[in-house]
């Protein structure tokens, strides 16, 4: 087997050409970095967690018909993944006012929103990822009209999806954030990762605000218990699928 060529280092993971074309193998890391990179930091065990989550969500979301760039698992930190050339869009969606909605909006944190809320952010580090408008998206060339209808749609299945799942950890969605790309054929699909570094996770049977936090909110706002949190998503994921795996 010829050795891996690194193609990309990325905060949190790395991205390899293994032997085949169209395959990328994706290499988790422990890195933590928030607030555009000023803060940076370690989680330990963070990539096998991450890795090990979003490939048990990537493969539940194939199951329901959501078509992903997930292969398989191929080690604890490893991912093999369709090759895909990366949408420079940060796709969030939330089911509850937190993080930057609140600050750019006054909304309060924890208030349900009346409907689930799709927002496209440039992915781009230099500019701070602003928030596009639709208009802004067709004029960057990033995204058609039919490809933003698509990519919206894509995200709210996926939402309602998850919500249920996490629900059914005892888990609130808050938020999170998507990223899709194009495989060689020109078809839009789910990619990156779905992980607590970037899902906005709260526990349903905790009422304190803080302790409450299973996400990297517990990184950024120095909450302490960051990878007991991390664990903890992790344990309620993989019991649940198990559980549907039984029935
Ligand atoms: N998010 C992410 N990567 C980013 C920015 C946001 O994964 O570069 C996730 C974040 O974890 C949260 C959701 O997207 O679940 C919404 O994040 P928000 O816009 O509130 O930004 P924040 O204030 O967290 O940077």
């Amino acid at each position: 087997m010829s050795t891996p060529q690194k193609l990309y280092e990325g905060k949190a993971k790395n991205v390899y050409t293994p032997e085949y074309d169209q395959e990328y193998l994706t290499y988790f890391k422990d890195d933590a970095t928030a607030f555009n990179a000023l803060k940076k930091g370690t989680i330990k065990g963070k990539g096998e967690i991450n890795c090990t989550i979003s490939s048990a969500l990537l493969k539940l979301l194939a199951d329901k018909g959501i078509e992903t760039h997930f292969l398989s698992q191929t080690s604890e930190r490893e991912m093999l993944v369709k090759a895909v050339k990366i949408i420079p869009l940060e796709v969030v969606v939330r089911n509850i006012a937190a993080g930057s909605l609140c600050k750019q909006t006054g909304l309060e944190e924890g208030l349900t929103l009346p409907f689930p809320l799709v927002e496209f952010y440039l992915k781009n580090d230099d500019l701070g990822d602003p928030l596009l408008t639709e208009d802004r998206l067709k004029i960057l060339n990033i995204a058609t009209s039919e490809e933003i209808e698509e990519l919206k749609n894509k995200a709210l299945k996926v939402n309602q999806y998850l919500r249920d799942f996490f629900a059914n950890c005892e888990i609130i969605l808050v938020d999170f954030k998507l990223e899709f790309g194009k495989d060689i054929n020109g078809n839009l699909l789910l990619a990156d990762e779905i992980s607590p570094d970037t899902c906005r996770l709260w526990d349903s049977l905790e009422q304190d605000t803080e302790k409450r936090v299973l996400d990297k909110d517990r990184f950024r706002r120095d909450l302490g218990k960051v990878e007991s949190a991390y664990q903890q998503v992790q344990k309620r994921v993989l019991t649940l699928i198990e559980k549907l795996g039984n029935t």
